[in-house]
């Protein structure tokens, strides 16, 4: 197949534009996209410390190819990479981020569950199952992340957060029947370093693509412990339907924007955890999963 936009072949098909691809113009459609995201919700300004949340998987290293593409040249904008070892054998390997921020030309940091909190993710599991196993990781790795942050001034977290991601958190919410979690407004919480989301508008394939393009070294591998039944029974009901309707994932999407962004009365203001000194909601969720966690059994 030919490109839609020049002669040269195509590398991808989007069933919800019509269009075939080059290389070129698949880049430059899909950093148009991105840019687009950042500008609309004024994601980077002047003096930011953008930190990429470094998995070493394909979204992350992806937005960190991008976002030094597109800060790379900015003095008034920095750009670092961190990665939190969880401590999940066979699966996190700080090692592969390492290579991958060396290679793109971005300071790295790492730290892990071991070292802050004295346990792995792998022992929690031993200990309480996997039930709740992405409960524990979620809460634990946002507190160190937010701990890391205000070591290194960083003022922005950027995650490699795709279309599909974001459609199917807002399909899940609304088949969970949680209108706190679609009506939450995207405020910023004082003492929490809020979170960028450039490929939010951009397929999971393309995501892939582009990280194929311009990344070596990412990992494929899942996650041992994913196991959220009902975002994969989501993911399955989404691809099959969107495939019949191309634009289903932008139109979910753009309903949780339009839902998020609707007003609602003020909630609990932002405290201070009395045992950490971390901010937290009504309660610090880290030092309860912590007693949690470390109680075993
Ligand atoms: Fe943690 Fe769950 Fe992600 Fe695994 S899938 S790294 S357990 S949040």
């Amino acid at each position: 197949m030919q490109c839609s936009k020049c002669r040269r072949d195509a590398v991808i098909f989007q069933r919800y534009s019509g269009l075939h691809l080059c290389e070129h113009h698949f880049n430059r459609d899909f950093e148009a996209k991105a840019k687009r995201a950042i500008r609309e919700h004024r994601w980077i300004e002047s003096g930011d410390t953008v930190a990429v949340a470094l998995s070493g998987g394909k979204d992350s290293s992806a937005v960190l190819f991008f976002l030094h593409r597109l800060l790379g040249e900015r003095r008034d904008v920095r750009l670092m990479a961190i990665t939190v070892d969880e401590g999940i054998r066979g699966y996190r390997d700080p090692n592969r981020a390492r290579k991958i921020a060396e290679t793109i030309g971005v300071p790295w940091v790492t730290a892990s569950f071991a070292d802050e909190y004295g346990i792995t993710l792998d022992e929690i599991v031993s200990r309480k199952g996997t039930g709740l196993s992405c409960s524990y990781c979620g809460v634990l790795r946002r507190a160190l992340m937010n701990r890391i942050a205000r070591e290194h001034g960083v003022t922005k977290f950027a995650y490699g957060f795709n279309l599909d991601d974001e459609a199917q958190s807002v399909l899940m919410n609304a088949l969970r029947g949680d209108a706190d979690r679609l009506t939450r407004p995207m405020r910023e919480v004082e003492g929490m370093v809020p979170r960028i989301k450039p490929f939010m508008y951009i397929p999971e394939r393309e995501v892939a693509l582009y990280a194929f393009l311009h990344v070596e070294g990412f990992d494929l591998a899942g996650c041992p412990y994913a196991g959220d039944a009902l975002r994969g029974d989501v993911r399955g009901i989404l691809d099959d339907y969107t495939y019949r309707h191309p634009a289903t994932k932008y139109s979910l999407v753009n309903l949780g924007e339009a839902l998020r962004g609707a007003e609602r009365p003020e909630g609990e203001g932002l405290r201070i955890c009395e045992r950490c000194g971390e901010p937290c909601g009504k309660i610090c969720r880290t030092c309860q999963v912590l007693d949690e966690v470390r109680k075993g059994g």
